[in-house]
């Protein structure tokens, strides 16, 4: 037994703290938080948030009475080093934390743009409460925005900047906008959503150079040989999962902290779970890392369960949202690997769902404005079922009979 240490206070590491707790768990937990606020909600730093006018108390999960009550201690510093022998976890303070059983919830951090004049003040990027509290605070004071990357944060941030009065201009190297993670047509939809709200996106075009005056930003240079005019550049061209402490302890790591099904590492008294967390899905075959709050979450109360006795392997069902100015996307299932899509609804009705199929079995659902599809899929894939590809195509089709 003895005290529970967790390394990193975001969605996953805040969730295992209360889930323990929630479980009867009666010895110590160590919460260890490096960012200077109580621990916080990710998502609406690119959506809500951004648009400025909820406080930062806003995002919270609890407040801070929450975890004198718990008697969840939250420490605030970096963990620097695992020392496995010893089991104990040494602080950038100097201060050891010894542990019974050690979590590594440490997220990812930005991938960073290795560009001439990248690391200039008005080159921003999107992870953490303060980069959106900048962001807010400057943009006003901003007329023309460069995303670099339409992926789901870059799309979230550009749709918000546009609808803040900014000139936005969105660039990305592949053919269609968030191309690694939904399918054509939805990614068409969304390339024509936004160009109505007056966003330009160019597609297979890359960032050459930030260009700059005096140390300020004045435009990003494109391959293609154009220039665009920017007073702000803003970065999402994915994460990096935070792996080092882990492989300085000698644990194995990939793409990730390598853990198995039940989440954990090789060592048994250390656990790796969210963005951080390359585990073995049964379900899905071979490795996962995934980057969604319902991962985070639901590999936190997994681990939790176990640590309290409940020894199951990890088997949740993925889903994902984003909103994209007025528009609402949510994703039941992993769409990926698929060779087929169906679609459910009339896109030019702004409401539709591509159902991905492999032969005739469905992987995924991506739903736009469609909430009651997506959790139709979400409670079907909970049930280990399916429906046809012609059903799921056939508005008349009755989908909640297939839950019955
Ligand atoms: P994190 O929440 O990133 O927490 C990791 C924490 O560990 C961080 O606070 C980090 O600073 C800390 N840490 C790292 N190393 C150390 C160390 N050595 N010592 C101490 N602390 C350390 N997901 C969705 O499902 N839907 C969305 O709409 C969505 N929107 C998003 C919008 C934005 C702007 C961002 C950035 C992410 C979004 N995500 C969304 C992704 C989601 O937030 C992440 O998948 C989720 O936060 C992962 O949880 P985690 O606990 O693994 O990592």
């Amino acid at each position: 037994d003895g005290p529970v240490v967790i390394i990193g206070a975001g969605h996953g590491g805040y969730q295992v703290a209360a889930s323990l707790r929630q479980a009867g768990f009666s010895a110590a937990i160590c919460l260890i938080n490096d960012e200077a606020h109580l621990p916080y909600q990710r998502p609406p730093l690119s959506k809500a948030y951004i648009k400025g006018t909820a406080g930062p108390e806003s995002l919270m999960f609890r407040p801070g009475k929450f975890y004198q009550d718990q008697s969840i201690e939250l420490v605030a510093g970096r963990a620097v080093s695992i020392d496995r022998a010893g089991r104990k976890v040494l602080l950038a303070s100097g201060r050891p934390l010894p542990y019974g059983h050690l979590v590594l919830a440490t997220g990812a951090r930005n991938r960073l743009l290795d560009l001439p004049n990248a690391n200039l003040p008005d080159v921003k990027y999107l992870r953490i409460l303060d980069d959106s509290e900048v962001l807010r605070q400057i943009m006003p004071s901003k007329t023309r925005v460069v995303v670099i990357g339409a992926g789901f944060i870059g799309l979230e941030f550009a749709a918000t900047a546009r609808i803040k009065g900014l000139e936005v201009d969105v660039l990305e190297l592949a053919p269609r906008v968030m191309a690694r993670a939904v399918t054509a047509e939805v990614s068409e939809y969304f390339q024509a959503r936004h160009r109505e709200a007056g966003i330009r996106i160019h597609l297979g075009v890359q960032a050459t150079a930030i260009e700059a005056e005096d140390g300020k930003v004045t435009g990003v240079s494109l391959s293609d040989g154009r220039h665009l005019p920017a007073d702000l550049v803003v970065v999402g061209v994915g994460v990096l999962p935070n792996i080092e402490l882990a492989a300085e302890a000698g644990l194995p790591v990939a793409a990730g902290i390598i853990v198995d099904e039940y989440l954990s590492t090789a060592d048994p008294d250390i656990s790796a779970i969210g963005d951080c967390a390359l585990f073995n899905s049964p379900r899905f075959g071979g490795s996962q890392r995934l980057e969604s709050v319902q991962n985070a979450t639901d590999h936190a109360r997994c681990l939790a369960a176990r640590l309290t006795g409940d020894r199951k392997a990890y088997d949740s069902h993925p889903w994902f949202w984003s909103d994209q100015g007025e528009d609402k996307l949510q994703i039941a299932g992993l769409t990926t690997g698929y060779d087929r899509v169906v679609l459910r609804g009339d896109p030019t009705r702004k409401a539709f769902s591509a159902f991905c199929y492999k032969g005739d079995n469905l992987l995924g659902i991506e739903s736009i404005n469609r909430a009651g599809d997506h959790m139709f899929g979400r409670r079907l894939f909970g049930l280990d079922r399916s429906i046809t590809p012609e059903h799921a195509a056939d508005e008349s089709f009755d989908l909640k009979g297939a839950l019955a």
